[in-house]
């Protein structure tokens, strides 16, 4: 079994719901043990666009799936929450969304999956709720710990904590 990091967001509809929808349908699928989750903030859209604000969320899950397949697993689980994709439209509005964010310590370079996620470092709405999961992470790739890479960050997008428990 792996230790796996999810991030969750959702900018369209009833956002909570498709959180807890989506921690569900993980929860169910055969080879993945939900651990953990953080709370729930709500953020500022990554581009600036005048998108309605995100809710995010981390969660902890184990599996025993090979990352491609955990992918397909998110993929489909986007789905079934009623994402929808316009082609050369990557950062529009969606019900959902989940990144596989940290895979244990490993690098992953696959054509569909770059794990560390790449933005992750650079993210505030991906490392406040992960110091919330996991206060003592170091980022595998940068050696930093969780908490210096939130001091550093430049993104300047406002974040609050939605719930106080979830
Ligand atoms: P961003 O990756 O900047 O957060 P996004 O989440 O909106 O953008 P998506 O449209 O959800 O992007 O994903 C596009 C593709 O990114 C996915 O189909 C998947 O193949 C690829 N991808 C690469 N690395 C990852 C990862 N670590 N987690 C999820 N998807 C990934
Ligand atoms: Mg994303
Ligand atoms: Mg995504």
């Amino acid at each position: 079994m792996a230790n796996v990091v999810i991030g969750l967001g959702s900018n369209l509809g009833n956002r909570a719901e498709y959180l807890e929808k989506a921690k569900s349908l993980l929860g169910t699928e055969p080879g993945i043990n939900l651990l953990r989750s953080s709370r729930i903030y709500e953020s500022d859209p990554a581009d600036g666009s005048g998108q309605p604000p995100y809710l995010n969320q981390a969660v902890l899950l184990e599996t025993r799936l090979a990352p491609v397949s955990l992918l397909n697993v998110c993929r489909k689980i986007e789905a079934d929450c009623g994402r929808e994709r316009t082609a050369g439209n990557r950062w529009e509005s969606r019900t959902l969304d989940l990144d596989i964010l940290f895979w244990e310590d490993k690098v992953i370079a696959e054509p569909d999956l770059t794990v560390p996620h790449p933005e992750a470092e650079k993210r505030s709405f991906v490392l406040v709720p992960l110091a919330d999961l996991l206060p003592e992470f170091i980022h595998p790739v940068s050696g930093k710990p969780v908490r210096e890479l939130i001091a550093g960050l430049k993104d300047q997008l406002r974040i609050h904590l939605y719930e106080m428990t979830v």
